[in-house]
């Protein structure tokens, strides 16, 4: 049930957790359309005024190339002098139609004619044609009737019979001070029209002529002259003005403007921006595929980084574990060495008893012993004994800092040494004993070097040879041998007495500590002891009972034989 609610919060989060994502994503590419558009924008507004400036300029030179015109028509004397004599005989219109043809012509305009002071036409460039303007009224004309008040004028106006738009420049004809007529020029405004293809101005781009009297004279879209742009005059309009953008149709337009006073109207250049919100698509979808390309770029390496961290937390909990165990074991171990230590330490006390018990027994026979002979008056052998007395404290002395020597440290000062010597002073400090017991002592070892640590191979001697005497305290024969040989490059000192025998039952199990026999006064450490003396020296003590009679007890060792014999 836990576990159930848990999947249920875990999925939750996840869905909480998509359902951020994605809307950041659409915040992300919201800032990237603006962005987009923006910029966009700008760059077709700044293209806008500069694209702009290049169709400005055409208006205003070709207006100014067709300004010039009447007035140098008006100025030619030939005209003037053609226009006087036409006065008085009409066969001379003919040449001056034919001129007006010629400026026609060349100028590019639409035609060039001439009225006479009423407003009659009395020449025309299109004098041959059947639309020929000669004969027609054009006084009520605005270009007429402020040519003759002003000099000239700039009008637009719509043909009576072709309905064509045109611009119509005039000038006004002055003959001695009379104003005798006016030259008029046509353009049609469709030539404007025409020519905005030579213009570089993009596919999108329009311009139109406006009137100030809110009308469009002229345009490049063809719906549009004639059409009202200002809502101000007669009906609506189409064109819906903003700070730097119009609308018309449906379609968002950038624009800029120019003057052109002499018409009384203005020139309007238009780029047509409503495509702008679609072109940041692609963006749109680019920004789309890197945002999500990131994402599963952060996926990955989020995966890889838990991955790693998981890696790494489990490595410290095994270093973790590992130190724990490390920590325990040494604990353990610590605590083994500790038991040991006390254990060797109770060993060894008690085997310092057992060894300083003997020499201390043996001084204690030598002072008896001296007693006697002080009594008896034999001083020299007092003397003996005491010399003897003397060698066992000091034995006493060499036990004790033997045991210091240990407790100090485990070094066992090993060296090569002879080893009749050491088995005589094992002799020495068992000495009394045996000799008490009535033991008879037979020593047959050839010249002979072991390696050992002399006192405390002297205290195995020691243990030995008291268990000897103790064995063979009931039996009528008492002999201790003590031997060496060389066996298996190996010394062998043996140690054979005629005892009783080591008890069948016991001779597996003697060098255990406090195995023992003897009720009372043993502890059965000696054998223990003297076995890891022995071991210490890298040798082994063994034991035995011979076939005839008594136990024989066997020290190998390394050392060096020299001679077969010696006794
Ligand atoms: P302890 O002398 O205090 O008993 P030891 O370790 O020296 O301890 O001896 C253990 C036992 O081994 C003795 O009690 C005895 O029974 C047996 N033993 C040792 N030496 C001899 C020997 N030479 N002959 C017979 N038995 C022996």
């Amino acid at each position: 049930m836990v576990q159930q609610s848990y999947v249920v919060a875990a999925r939750g989060q996840t869905f909480v957790q998509w359902l951020l994502q994605l809307l950041l994503l659409l915040v992300c590419l919201s800032v990237v359309y603006v962005a987009g558009l923006q910029q966009d924008r700008a760059y077709r507004y700044e293209q806008v005024k500069s694209q702009g400036q290049q169709l400005f300029a055409y208006f205003d030179s070709e207006f100014a190339r067709f300004a010039a015109i009447p007035k140098l028509v008006s100025e030619n004397p030939a005209l003037k002098a053609a226009f006087l004599s036409a006065q008085a005989q009409s066969t001379a219109y003919t040449d001056l139609n034919i001129y007006l043809q010629d400026v026609q012509r060349a100028s590019g305009a639409s035609d060039v004619y001439l009225l006479d002071a009423k407003g009659d036409v009395i020449a025309s460039s299109n004098w041959s044609k059947d639309y020929s303007y000669i004969g027609n009224n054009f006084a009520f004309r605005r270009y007429f009737i402020d040519a003759i008040g002003h000099g000239s004028a700039l009008e637009f106006a719509v043909g009576i019979r072709s309905k064509a738009r045109g611009f119509y420049f005039s000038h006004v004809v002055s003959e001695r001070n009379h104003k005798v007529g006016v030259v008029v020029l046509k353009v049609n405004v469709s030539k404007f029209e025409q020519d905005r293809e030579k213009l570089n101005t993009g596919y999108d781009n329009e311009f139109a002529v406006l009137g100030d009297d809110g009308l469009i004279y002229g345009a490049s879209q063809p719906e549009w002259p004639l059409q009202h742009y200002r809502s101000a005059v007669a009906e609506a309009s189409d064109w819906q003005w903003q700070a730097q953008q119009v609308n018309i149709a449906h379609q968002a337009y950038y624009f800029t403007t120019h003057p052109l006073p002499e018409l009384a109207a203005q020139l309007v250049f238009l780029s047509n921006v409503s495509d702008l919100p679609y072109q940041q698509w692609p963006r749109i979808g680019i920004a789309c595929l890197l945002l999500v390309i990131l994402r599963v770029v952060w996926h990955v390496v989020q995966k890889r980084w838990q991955g790693y961290q998981a890696l790494q937390s489990r490595r410290q909990a095994l270093e973790d574990k590992v130190e724990e165990r490390t920590q325990a074991l040494e604990k353990a171990q610590n605590a083994l060495i500790r038991a040991a230590k006390l254990a060797t330490i109770g060993q060894l006390s008690a085997s310092i008893n057992h060894e300083i018990n003997q020499p201390l027994s043996a001084i204690n026979t030598y002072l008896a012993s001296c007693r006697r002979l002080l009594r008896k008056g034999q001083f020299s052998a007092v003397s003996d004994n005491l010399d003897i007395i003397e060698s066992l404290v000091f034995r006493v002395h060499q036990i004790v800092a033997q045991l210091k020597q240990f407790s100090q440290s485990g070094d066992n000062k090993m060296r090569l040494v002879a080893l009749r010597p050491l088995i005589d002073n094992a002799l020495m400090i068992t000495g009394p004993e045996l000799k008490q017991a009535g033991v008879e002592v037979e020593v047959s070892v050839p010249e002979t070097e072991v390696w050992v640590e002399p006192f405390r191979f002297e205290q195995v001697l020691v243990n030995l040879f008291t268990n000897a005497a103790q064995a063979m305290a009931e039996q009528s024969e008492k002999r201790l041998t003590i031997g060496a040989e060389l066996f298996d490059e190996k010394v062998k000192v043996t140690v054979a007495d005629t005892g009783v025998g080591i008890s069948q039952h016991l001779l597996g199990s003697i060098f255990e500590p406090f195995v023992t026999t003897k009720t009372g006064h043993g502890l059965g450490l000696g054998l223990s002891i003297s076995k890891e003396i022995v071991a210490s020296f890298g040798g082994n003590l063994s034991a035995h009972n011979r076939p005839t009679q008594g136990a024989e007890f066997i020290i190998a060792l390394s050392g060096k034989m020299h001679s077969s014999e010696e006794s």
